[in-house]
C-alpha cells in the first residue's frame, strides 16, 4: 500500500489488491470466538479496524490530544491541521470540489437529521412531498416523519419490485412539481441493492427535487463521486469504513449548504456573541457546534487512507466474485431463501431458513464463531415486501474470504442436519 502524506494525499500508486494484504492489517480478525477462529460477517453493521487506524486514534491521544481551532498554543494547532486535513480527505474521498463541502457529524443518522432539522424545516410545507424508497433504513425514513409533521409535508414511500430493486416506473409516477426531495440510499444494508442513484438523481432534478444519498453501506465497497451523483446531499458513517464509531459526514453542494441555517447552537458554530446580536460562522463550521470528535477524524482520516491505498476497482471486483461464490454456495443449504435477487448490489446476504428462527440461525454460528445479524436490521418496510419481520444476514467486506463463506455454509448445513 501507498505511503500517504500527512494531508492524506497519495504520495504513490495503489497497491495491487488481495483479501490477505487487507486481513493482515486488521488484528481482531485474528481473534477466536467461542474457540473457533472469528469470521467477522457483520460488516453492515460496523466493520473491523486496521491497525493504520487504531494507531493513529491511539497516537492522537497519546501524543496529540488538543482541543482544536481556539488554541494559541503548538498543539492546539497540529490538533486543528489534522482536524482540517481529514476533512479535506473526506472531500477528496467523496469527489467533492472543496473541504468547504463537509461538515463532520457523528454519523449517518446524525447527518440525516442535520438536513431534515435545517434544510427541511425551512424548505418543506404543507402539501410538499418527500419521496423515499421502502428499501431504506430507518435513520432515512425517521427524521423525514418527523419534519414532515412538523411541516405538514408528505412523506411518499416508492414501492420495490420483487426482486428487491427500486420500481422505477413508480418512482417516475411519484415525481412530481411537489416533490422536494428524494432520500435514497446508495445501497441497501438489508438486501444489497444497488439503486441507479445517478438516473435516480438526474430525474428528481427536472422536478426541481434536491436528493440525498445515504451512503452507509455503500462507501466501503466502491468508489464513490458525489458530483458525478450530482448528489445534493452525501452521507455516510466511519464506522462503517473502517473507522472510529461517533464519526461521520455531510456533504452538501456549496450553494444548498450556504442557505443552511444552525440546528445546534454553542462554540465553534459562532463569529462573535453578545446579547443583542450573535453572528455565526460560516459553512461549514456553522452546522458544528461544540468540540468535534477530533480523535475520530484522525481515524477516519487513517481509514481513509488504507483503504485508498488499495486499487478501489480491485476491491470492488473482488467482492463481486465473492458475492457470486456465496450466492452459490448458499444455495446449496436445504431450506435457505436469499431475500432480494437485484442484479445490481453489494455483497449483503440476508435469509431465512425454514425451520428456524433468524435469532437461532445466529446464536448457532455464533457458537462456531461467525458473527451475522439476525432481527429487522432497522428496514422493517423493506423485510414486510417481503412478508417478513426477521431474517439472517451476513454482509461481507474486502478482508473476508472464499474459506469464510464456507464455513458459513458448512455451520448452516450440520444446523439443517442436526433439525
Ligand atoms: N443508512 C444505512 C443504509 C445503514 O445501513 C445504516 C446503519 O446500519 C444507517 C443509515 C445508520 O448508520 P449509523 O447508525 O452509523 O448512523
Amino acid at each position: 500500500p501507498s505511503t500517504p502524506d500527512p494531508t492524506g494525499r497519495r504520495l504513490t500508486q495503489p497497491a495491487a489488491f488481495t483479501p490477505e494484504l487487507a486481513r493482515r492489517d486488521v488484528p481482531i480478525l485474528h481473534r477466536t470466538v467461542n474457540g473457533k477462529p472469528l469470521v467477522w460477517l457483520d460488516n453492515g453493521a460496523t466493520t473491523q479496524k486496521p491497525r493504520q487506524v487504531i494507531e493513529a486514534v491511539s497516537g492522537f491521544y497519546g501524543a496529540g490530544n488538543s482541543n482544536i481551532h481556539r488554541g494559541a498554543h503548538t498543539m492546539a494547532r497540529e490538533a486543528t491541521e489534522a482536524y482540517e486535513g481529514g476533512r479535506a480527505a473526506v472531500a477528496r474521498f467523496l469527489g467533492a470540489a472543496s473541504p468547504d463541502e463537509i461538515v463532520f457529524t457523528r454519523g449517518t443518522t446524525e447527518a440525516i437529521n442535520l438536513v431534515a432539522q435545517s434544510w427541511g424545516r425551512a424548505h418543506l410545507g404543507p402539501g410538499d412531498d418527500v419521496l423515499v424508497p421502502e428499501l431504506e433504513h430507518h435513520s432515512n425514513i425517521v427524521p423525514w416523519q418527523m419534519v414532515a409533521k412538523e411541516t405538514r409535508a408528505r412523506v411518499v414511500p416508492v414501492p420495490l419490485r420483487p426482486d428487491g430493486q427500486i420500481d422505477l416506473d413508480a418512482y417516475a409516477d411519484r415525481l412530481s412539481m411537489r416533490t422536494r426531495l428524494v432520500a435514497l440510499s446508495q445501497a441497501s444494508n438489508v438486501l444489497g441493492t444497488v439503486p441507479p442513484v445517478k438516473e435516480m438523481t438526474a430525474l428528481a432534478h427536472r422536478y426541481r427535487a434536491k436528493v440525498l444519498v445515504d451512503g452507509a453501506q455503500a462507501v466501503a465497497h466502491f468508489p464513490v463521486d458525489v458530483r458525478d451523483l450530482d448528489a445534493d446531499f452525501y452521507v455516510f458513517s466511519g464506522h462503517k469504513l473502517f473507522a472510529p464509531t461517533g464519526i461521520g459526514a455531510l456533504y452538501a453542494k456549496p450553494e444548498v449548504l450556504e442557505a443552511m441555517a444552525p440546528w445546534q447552537g454553542g462554540g465553534n458554530m459562532i463569529e462573535s456573541v453578545s446579547f443583542d446580536r450573535t453572528v455565526y460562522a460560516p459553512v461549514p463550521h456553522r452546522l458544528e457546534a461544540g468540540t468535534g470528535h477530533i480523535a475520530g477524524v484522525v481515524g477516519l482520516l487513517a481509514a481513509i487512507n488504507w483503504l485508498s491505498g488499495f486499487d478501489r476497482d480491485a476491491v470492488a471486483a473482488y467482492e463481486t466474485d465473492l458475492l457470486a461464490y456465496a450466492q452459490q454456495a448458499l444455495a446449496t443449504v436445504p431450506g435457505l431463501d436469499l431475500i432480494g435477487s437485484a442484479a445490481d448490489r453489494i455483497a449483503v446476504l440476508t435469509f431465512t431458513l425454514a425451520g428456524h428462527d433468524p435469532a437461532r440461525i445466529a446464536d448457532w454460528l455464533d457458537r462456531d464463531g461467525i458473527a451475522v445479524r439476525a432481527g429487522h436490521h432497522c428496514a422493517q418496510p423493506a423485510l414486510a415486501h417481503y412478508g417478513l419481520t426477521s431474517a439472517a444476514r451476513a454482509s461481507l467486506a474486502l478482508y473476508n474470504t472464499p474459506e469464510e463463506v464456507d464455513q458459513l455454509v458448512a455451520s448452516l448445513q450440520r444446523l439443517q442436519r442436526s433439525a
